[in-house]
């Protein structure tokens, strides 16, 4: 039963071991989008035993571009069933479980429940500060990403150790960010930073240490830059500051 994951099991660190561990983890993926394609499928290649993939809208021809989990015959169909069909084709031994629902107030209790990480594969913030807030109150890390145009950025946000989503991006609106509709994603770029995202959720599960605990890398492909940069704890943040915990 080993035999598909030999490449990844002789890795120094890695090992059977390693291998147990990814079987025994369960992984959510809110958003099934250029992020959550790339993320899903390697999680799924990988062999992580239970992934729980979240998206609540269809496949259209102008996600094929970028998000290579579907191709034409998926148009129109949810893109969480959609991925879970190819998700097992990839890796039957995959307990692959796909909510097509939007993330509010409502879901998310049922979304997170039961995770030992939670992967952000979403486009907007309104829904990443509910699995922020979620992610907190129940303990679980939630590896931020997000990726417009040529750049964009990962973090590991880890309850009670770092800094949160909202110590971060206190005060910055949906308004205010660029909507990929208009300026355009670079599918290089989703794959560097969703390469990125899946490395850090694999060093957490693996207890390898993740290098974005506390921390938030910045990449463009464009230019060719990759910085990592220091984040802290803002005590007064509304969701995880003193006044809150
Ligand atoms: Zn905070």
């Amino acid at each position: 039963m080993y035999e598909r994951y030999l490449r990844q099991i002789v890795l120094k660190d890695f090992g059977f071991e390693g291998q147990e561990k990814l079987r025994r983890a369960s992984v959510c993926i809110v958003g099934l989008g250029g992020l959550g394609s790339i993320v899903s499928l390697y999680l799924a290649g990988m062999g992580v035993g239970r992934l729980r993939i979240v998206d609540k809208d269809v496949v259209e021809e102008v996600n094929l571009h970028r998000q290579i989990l579907y191709d034409m015959d998926d148009l129109g169909e949810f893109k969480s069933y959609a991925a879970r069909d190819r998700i097992s084709r990839l890796n039957p031994e995959v307990d692959v479980e796909a909510l097509a629902c939007q993330i509010d107030e409502d879901s998310i209790e049922e979304v997170i429940s039961g995770m030992d990480v939670v992967l952000d594969g979403l486009d907007n913030f309104r829904a990443r500060r509910i699995v922020n807030k979620a992610c907190l109150k129940h303990g679980i890390p939630y590896v931020y990403a997000s990726v417009i145009e040529t750049y964009g950025s990962v973090s590991v946000f880890k309850p009670g150790e770092t800094a949160c989503f909202e110590c971060v991006f206190k005060g910055v609106s949906d308004d205010d960010i660029p909507r990929c509709e208009k300026v355009g994603v670079l599918p290089a770029a989703v794959g560097v930073v969703a390469s990125i995202e899946v490395a850090e959720a694999i060093k957490l599960i693996l207890g390898w240490g993740s290098n974005l605990i506390g921390r938030m890398a910045f990449i463009d492909v464009y230019s060719l830059t990759f910085h990592v940069f220091d984040i802290s704890k803002n005590p007064e943040c509304p969701v995880c500051g003193k006044s809150m915990m």
